[in-house]
């Protein structure tokens, strides 16, 4: 098979994914082969590729995984040959430790990232483990279908431990592919969305999407905002956030990694009365599973922009620029 593969750390402006020939996986007796159609690009792979989180190397990248079943192994009985599945960043969890037995797998001490700790979408096949695939529901075509596996299900995360509610305020900093997802939630459920990013194509597609009012991070908004969730790159974010955000109100930071350190922070003026900070690690298959249901239902179709498997670096050099609009897929060739 082809695959687009990082041999070794460097900047993404170096084009570091080599196009190679690799042998197709071999499932294991408890895994799926699946056939891959598109993967989405995701921020995360940046962190990976420049370093910000370790991956095992060499390494396929890629967690927002879409194709279809082609082989089991001996004792895979969950799905049908020719079934379209999902796969995202949970590759697995051990189910015993206490973190798993308490429901809380994405924080699992034996925690394996897809594209991190096991080889990922940026190729044409992948094997994964049957119990950490999900159904692909109909009304998303593949390229729809890939955002939704992590910018989606992470984004659906967020805006649960943001604790919003009906009829509340929600700034969103940053407006890339997660974002752009969560808005849609919000709206859903009822709430106002106030949206902050340096980008004006951003901004625009913010208000498109139903912001009712969108502007520059360090901008006052019309009224404090209750919840937010900084999906920003940028330290300096964290207190922009905490100077709009209302009395009690809880910050969600959203990434990984973020590319510079937090700036010190006014405790009186940004966290006293009672703010919060909460980050967010990886996802739980529930997440997932309940993410994708929601989307259907609402429906949330999320704007893609696609490019071939061996323009990965030019995806990925884009995503850094915030050039994308939506979310950036690879779509594999046959
Ligand atoms: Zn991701
Ligand atoms: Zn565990």
């Amino acid at each position: 098979m082809k695959a687009m593969v990082l041999k070794e750390i460097s900047p993404i402006e170096k084009e570091p994914l080599e196009m190679v020939d690799m042998p197709n996986p071999v499932p294991g007796p408890k895994e799926i082969l699946v056939k891959i159609s598109t993967c989405g690009v995701c921020h995360t792979e940046l962190d990976e590729i420049e370093g910000r989180i370790q991956p095992k190397l060499p390494i396929v990248l890629g967690h927002e995984i879409v194709g279809r079943v082609e082989r089991f192994g001996s004792e895979a009985k969950k799905f049908n040959l020719g079934d379209r599945v999902g796969i995202a960043w949970i590759n697995s969890a051990c189910g015993k430790c206490h973190f798993c037995e308490e429901g809380n797998e994405n924080l699992c001490l034996a925690f394996k990232g897809t594209g991190c700790h096991a080889n990922g979408g940026y190729a044409q096949y992948t094997a994964v483990s049957e119990d950490f695939a999900y159904l692909i529901p109909k009304r998303f075509s593949d390229s729809e279908a890939a955002p939704l596996l992590c910018a989606g299900a992470i984004g659906y995360r967020d805006l649960r431990l943001s604790g919003i509610k009906k009829d509340q305020t929600l700034g969103l900093f940053g407006f890339g592919a997660s974002a752009h997802i969560v808005i849609q939630i919000a709206k859903y459920w009822g709430c106002e969305v106030f949206v902050f990013t340096r980008s004006e194509e951003h901004r625009n597609l913010a208000k498109k999407l139903g912001a009712s009012w969108a502007g520059r991070p360090e901008e006052a908004p019309p009224k404090k905002i209750d919840c937010a969730i900084d999906f920003t790159p940028v330290g300096e974010t964290v207190a922009h956030a905490l100077r709009v955000l209302e009395k009690g109100g809880r910050l969600v930071i959203a990434v990984i990694r973020k590319r510079n350190s937090i700036p010190p922070l006014d405790y009186a003026q940004l966290l006293w009365d009672e703010k919060e900070i909460k980050s967010v690690a990886n996802i739980t298959r529930k997440d997932a599973q309940e993410f994708l249901s929601l989307a259907a239902e609402i429906p949330i179709i999320p704007e893609v922009q696609e490019f071939k498997l061996e323009e990965a670096n030019k995806a990925l050099i884009l995503s850094k620029q915030g050039k994308i609009q939506g979310a950036g897929v690879l779509r594999m060739s046959d």
